[in-house]
């Protein structure tokens, strides 16, 4: 779990070299009652200036090691709510809903995280996980410099905008696999979606163009006609429908 390496999160652990008895601290108060004083800085080489008085006389050094970065992400799902110092927001948003990564945190982040919230607190640090898998060329090839098949975000979000690559990624991108991207199907959504653009702003313009308020518009469903109700009807199953699949993270 350490690296020996000068650049991290310094392993806060004090050994005496005469009778190998060690310490391992918890917070910056507890070396500061143990080592009379704290540095500004934790990190080295500050921190390797702190020595701590052992019971046989001698002085206990900081194992001069640094955390593997995994520790540091691994513990992310806590340290970012500045637990354990602070407990309100861990206690409202702790565990979080779902973690979304791609298919090569397997070993990595999905792993770690869970590793590290069930060796620290016996709990699952996430309650869904999500995983996509990568953006590959038309022809299913990984996008490479070498082959030059690289296609940029921004130039599909330049050529159709960012919804019409959102619209395309959704409806192509199946939970952990890979999409293989296909500029002509991307044009053919961009204008699919250019309709519903169309039908929006034509809406838009109408109601812009009457006197009607639609904050205050409400519908009498004894006096709506059959076509009203048909959309009505709609709207709520549709509303229905998407609620679900999200829910499903589908
Ligand atoms: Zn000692």
């Amino acid at each position: 779990i350490t690296r020996q390496r000068y650049w991290g999160t310094p392993l806060p652990i004090w050994k005496c070299d005469k009778c190998r008895d060690y310490v391992v601290i918890g917070s910056t108060t507890e070396l500061k009652k143990l080592a009379g004083k704290v540095p500004k800085d934790l990190h080295r080489p500050y921190i390797d200036e702190i020595e701590i008085k052992c019971k046989c006389g001698n002085k206990k050094k900081r194992i001069p090691d640094i955390l593997d970065v995994w520790i540091d992400a691994g513990t992310t799902s806590w340290s970012c709510l500045d637990y354990p110092q602070k407990k309100d927001l861990f206690k409202k948003l702790w565990p979080p809903d779902f973690i979304l990564e791609g298919k090569d945190q397997i070993r990595g982040w999905f792993n770690l995280l869970l590793v590290a919230s069930m060796v620290s607190m016996n709990k699952h640090s996430y309650k869904a996980c999500y995983m996509h898998g990568f953006v590959q060329d038309a022809e299913g090839r990984k996008m490479s410099k070498s082959l030059g098949n690289i296609i940029s975000p921004y130039e599909v979000i330049d050529k159709f905008g960012a919804d019409t690559l959102r619209y395309y990624m959704i409806g192509g991108a199946n939970a952990g696999l890979d999409i293989n991207y296909n500029m002509e199907d991307t044009k053919i959504k961009h204008k699919n979606l250019t309709v519903l653009w169309n039908i929006h702003k034509y809406l838009i313009d109408l109601v812009k163009n009457s006197s009607i308020d639609l904050r205050k518009l409400k519908i009498d469903k004894k006096k709506a006609s059959i076509e009203e109700k048909y959309i009505i009807s709609k709207l709520n199953s549709t509303i229905k429908k998407a609620t679900e699949l999200f829910e499903k993270y589908k």
